[in-house]
């Protein structure tokens, strides 16, 4: 028996979404049914939308969200009725080589859920997919319990759902794939969601210098409230990497895009260290864009790597909230805009424009 849930569908490439009722269908075993309290807007919500990332129509966008457990499907047991969790992009199924691992945070049912054909939403009987199996846009949805992490019911859900996705990557990438290390010397390109939060990983990390690199002049407060130490428009530089050369002597110990374009991702490799910097590519570049290199950039020991999801697994997701609930840092520069479902077009357009750092959408209790 399904029940109606109203939800944000994206019916075509670059088209405003609708707000619909939609059925929803019930839990299958391993899942469970999520009343959602709140839900981040993302760029991967965005990027899906306009064909950024390889996305089937139509679907319901969202996967920065927090609900209340409200429907437990067949053989879930370590959940209960009424908890509050964050559906995590990253499951852990427990059987693949990456969870038997315990090196990564790559499970494959990751893979399995992206651009997924399972979803659990219909419209008069046609299947409306969910982004990555989890479509947070909803009022209610159903997602798998192998992503869950349980968080306190006293935890704000209009400003820890933004840990569910961007500042995750952020903090991640700094504390967990970049080791950040105490008295560095860190540059950041690009101060939205998750460069301030990776800024804000920096600074949790000891970082002595931390450079935010954006071309939006008012993101410079922001960025210094999170810990950047220095900001740069890149606009009044002749050239980025001299510039970073001669603040830094031999260039910044760790470099991260967070916008996610090629100039950039060889831009944050040129600007390290020649022997130990690392350089880390953040952001989503759209699919089949490709980078170069110069191999004499990587002679002397640079390394050139990546972060999906600040390589974190639930474990550290949960570890970010609490980090959060006790004031280690602040996410009240990040949430920028609180809305309705029914304003979501707007966030979108605020997102585009740069006028938000993070749109929440709030649910009616
Ligand atoms: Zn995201
Ligand atoms: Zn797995």
């Amino acid at each position: 028996m399904s029940v109606k849930t109203r939800a944000a569908v994206a019916f075509g490439l670059n088209e405003p979404m609708q707000i619909v009722e939609l059925d929803l269908a019930d839990p299958a075993p391993g899942q469970v049914m999520l009343r959602m309290l709140a839900s981040g807007l993302c760029h991967s919500d965005l990027h899906a939308m306009d064909g950024k990332l390889a996305q089937r129509f139509p679907f319901v966008p969202g996967h920065e969200g927090v609900g209340e457990i409200i429907a437990l499907g067949q053989g879930v047991t370590d959940f209960a009725i009424g908890e509050h969790v964050i559906p995590y992009l990253i499951p852990e199924c427990g059987k693949c080589t990456f969870c038997t691992s315990g090196r990564t945070n790559l499970c494959v049912e990751y893979r399995a859920r992206r651009n997924s054909a399972r979803s659990p939403f219909s419209l008069d009987g046609e299947t409306i997919a969910a982004f990555m199996e989890l479509g947070t846009f909803a009022e209610k949805t159903v997602v798998w319990a192998d992503c869950l992490v349980r968080i306190p019911k006293n935890a704000p859900a209009d400003h820890t759902c933004c840990i569910a996705c961007g500042v995750t990557t952020g903090l991640g990438s700094a504390l967990i794939r970049a080791k950040v290390s105490p008295g560095s010397s860190v540059a950041v390109f690009g101060a939205g969601g998750v460069g301030l939060s990776t800024i804000e990983g920096a600074r949790l990390a000891g970082a002595a210098r931390i450079i935010a690199i954006d071309t939006n002049p008012a993101k410079e407060v922001i960025a210094r409230q999170s810990g950047a130490t220095d900001f740069i428009d890149p606009r009044d530089i002749h050239n980025i990497v001299q510039h970073i050369m001669e603040m830094t002597g031999l260039g910044v110990d760790y470099a991260f895009d967070c916008v996610g374009h090629p100039a950039l991702a060889r831009q944050t490799l040129e600007m390290t260290n020649a022997a130990w910097g690392v350089a880390m590519c953040v952001g989503v570049v759209a699919e089949g864009v490709e980078v170069s290199v110069l191999p004499t950039n990587l002679y002397a020991g640079r390394t050139w790597t990546g972060s999906l999801m600040g390589g974190a697994k639930r474990a550290d997701v949960r570890r970010f909230v609490d980090m959060y609930l006790a004031g280690d840092y602040s996410l009240d520069h990040v949430v920028s805009h609180r809305l309705t479902l029914d304003e979501i077009n707007r966030a979108i357009e605020m997102m585009k424009t740069g006028e938000s750092v993070r749109s929440v959408i709030v649910y009616e209790g």
